[in-house]
């Protein structure tokens, strides 16, 4: 797929492990210049040196993004890095676990929020004058199927989640015509966000009382998927790397379910 990424400037944030490691590598096969940031020392350099490898240029940046300076620190340096602004920003970067709302406390439920919805709001805030002054940009979040088909758990991971979407719709209508703001909303991938020990399938299991890998079939069970299977997270960078390109030149504002038809509804 050539979708004109050539050269291009593309922030990516967890872009480490699953889904943003896969769009990094898609859009480095599209000829982007890429800025990582993730807090995974290791895997972070592990995939630059890997891309790099490939005569991509790539800037990774270590910061814990759950934290508004770990965010100012990581995007300014890789802003001043590609001149000031950037052509796109993915706003990858999020963390699930499987509890229970009675398990949820207050500091649960803004750690959340701090991770999954400010680290997105911290970032688009410090891309956006570079865009606005350039007149141009594309930003793509990554949500959730969840956001638009709560299950009955974890309930403050599908609110941060929803609180993206509402954020994309707000900033297709401020932003445009210079900015395109879209989001993708994934259905269930397996990736290291389920399989790393305590992700969401030890917690899973934790919270339907089964073994781990019986309760992620469980699960997948109930939500009776018509493509009957996970998906890769290769299938949701391609999505990704599409909406942030100039071939979605006429698509702001959209949520594009990658979810192998979890969605029943029509909306
Ligand atoms: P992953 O756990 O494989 O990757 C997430 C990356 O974010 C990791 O590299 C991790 O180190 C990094 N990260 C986590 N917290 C961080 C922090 N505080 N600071 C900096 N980096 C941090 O997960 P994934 O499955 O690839 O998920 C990526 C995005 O996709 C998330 O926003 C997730 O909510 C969303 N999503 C995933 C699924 C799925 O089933 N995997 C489904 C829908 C949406």
């Amino acid at each position: 797929m050539r979708l004109g990424l050539d050269g291009r400037t593309a922030i990516i944030t967890g872009a480490a492990s699953g889904i943003g490691a896969e769009t990094a590598r898609t859009m480095a096969a599209e000829g982007a210049r890429l800025g990582l940031v993730d807090r995974d020392a290791e895997e972070l350099a592990r995939l630059a040196e890997e891309l790099g490898g490939t005569g991509t240029e790539v800037t990774a940046v270590t910061a814990d993004l759950a934290g508004a300076d770990g965010v100012t620190e990581a995007l300014t340096t890789l802003l001043d890095r590609f001149g000031g602004t950037t052509d796109v920003l993915v706003n990858n970067v999020g963390q699930c676990r499987a509890r229970t709302f009675d398990e949820l406390s207050d500091q649960d439920w803004l750690d959340t929020f701090e991770i999954n919805f400010l680290s997105a709001v911290r970032a688009v805030r410090l891309v956006l004058p570079g865009m606005r002054r350039r007149g141009s940009g594309s930003i793509v979040t990554n949500a959730s199927d969840l956001a638009r088909q709560p299950e009955a758990g974890p309930a403050d991971y599908q609110v941060s989640k929803v609180a993206l979407l509402s954020l994309t719709k707000s900033l297709a209508l401020s932003e445009g015509p210079a900015v395109r703001v879209n989001a993708v909303a994934p259905g269930p991938v397996w990736t290291p966000l389920w399989t790393r020990p305590g992700g969401f399938a030890d917690t899973l299991g934790n919270v339907h009382g089964r073994e781990a890998k019986e309760a992620v079939e469980y699960e997948m069970g109930k939500r009776q998927l018509p493509l009957g299977r996970m998906g890769a997270p290769e299938e949701v960078a391609r999505v990704i790397s599409f909406l942030a390109s100039e071939a979605a030149s006429f698509v702001t504002g959209a949520v594009w379910g990658v979810d192998g038809g979890t969605i029943r509804g029509l909306l």
